[in-house]
């Protein structure tokens, strides 16, 4: 079977920057699971499936025709590249990910990204749940300010209005949920070579999981 690089890590890590690139300097197949997720939200909502409604949730997860071509998302043919990355569907995404039924309907989706000559992995779970032989398990973080960063710049590129306390506040509740919850509690496990990007570049990064691949 073909190769599998986990990267894990924490929201606004950088790591699905450096999941991309690294896939593409390898020619890997690339997979955002965190797109998922978001897409089970927004497909959901679509269909009038409220959040609580776990069995209506684990049916959506299964039956939900997506696709990704050309780094854009469809569902049900429509592109909702943007829909998708809206901070309503974000949240969302993140209270259907909290349910076990939805999880295990989205493994055979994930492993199915597995094809020749590899494939980058990008989530929180990858490593431990999805891919757990994965060739290479990287755990991606930086200190919440920095995090806090770039997901304000990020906001207010998409005209978003975002007070920098608040911001960091948000992500510090998110990361404290995200570890506690009791499905793929988000950690850094043994296996798993970590990766602190706090003071170093995008490129830095991409260059030291290269390496790490490389060795
Ligand atoms: O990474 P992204 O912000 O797109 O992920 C959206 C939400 O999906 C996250 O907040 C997280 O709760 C959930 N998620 C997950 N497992 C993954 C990827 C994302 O639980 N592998």
């Amino acid at each position: 079977t073909a190769p599998v690089i986990a990267i894990d890590g924490p929201s606004a890590s950088g790591k699905g920057t450096v999941a991309e690139r690294v896939a593409r300097a390898l020619g890997f197949h690339y997979l955002d699971s965190g797109a998922l997720y978001r897409l089970v939200a927004l497909a959901a909502q679509r269909g009038g499936i409220a959040l609580d409604d776990v069995p209506g949730l684990a049916r959506t997860a299964g039956a939900m025709q997506i696709e990704f071509r050309e780094g854009r998302a469809w569902l049900s043919g429509e592109d909702v590249s943007e829909a998708l990355r809206a901070e309503a569907v974000g949240v969302a995404a993140s209270r259907v990910a909290a349910a076990p039924e939805v999880r295990a309907c989205l493994l055979d989706r994930q492993r199915g990204f597995r094809a020749p000559p590899g494939l980058v992995a990008d989530g929180r779970d990858m490593g431990s749940v999805v891919f757990p032989d994965a060739a290479l398990k990287v755990f991606l973080t930086a200190g919440v300010e920095i995090r806090a960063q770039r997901r304000h710049k990020q906001l207010m590129e998409k005209g978003m209005y975002a007070k920098m306390p608040d911001v960091v506040e948000e992500l510090r509740q998110r990361d404290d949920r995200d570890m506690k919850r009791t499905v793929a509690p988000l950690k850094h496990y043994p296996d798993a070579v970590f990766l602190d990007t706090t003071a170093i570049s995008v490129d830095e990064a991409v260059a030291s999981v290269l390496a790490e691949w490389r060795n």
